[in-house]
């Protein structure tokens, strides 16, 4: 499958990963929007947000719990911010949902 996310999660493009276990990758955004920015992935190919279903449940918690986990690792005690962009009008570019996590800066409200 032709998907730049997947190839990252099994090692066939290169990235700085934070994490990683059966189910889910965290590495480092390539273009980050803060000091800390990474991204954490299932490994399974799930194209959007809408893509997932019941049986992923366990699946979204495990992102979500990545997620928190890290970014307490990553030293923001102080906040941050976890979003998935979903689908154009969201602003999703790779097809391969992810979760950023963004931190050590003072985030805004409304996001553009
Ligand atoms: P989206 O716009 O889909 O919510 O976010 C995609 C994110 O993937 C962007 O923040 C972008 O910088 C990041 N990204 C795109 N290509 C690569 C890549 O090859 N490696 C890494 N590590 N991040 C990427």
């Amino acid at each position: 499958m032709d998907c730049l996310f997947c190839k990252i999660a099994a090692g066939e493009i290169p990235a700085h990963k934070l994490y990683e276990d059966d189910l889910v990758v965290a590495f480092q955004d390539i273009s980050p929007q803060a000091p800390v920015h990474f991204l954490v992935i299932p490994k399974r190919h799930i194209p959007t947000l809408n893509d997932l279903s019941e049986e992923d449940r366990l699946l979204a918690g495990h992102i979500l719990l990545t997620a928190q986990r890290l970014a307490r690792e990553q030293g923001c005690e102080k906040g941050f911010r976890a979003v998935m962009n979903c689908n154009e009008q969201g602003g999703q570019t790779v097809y391969h949902i992810h979760m950023h996590v963004l931190g050590q800066r003072q985030m805004h409200w409304p996001p553009g």
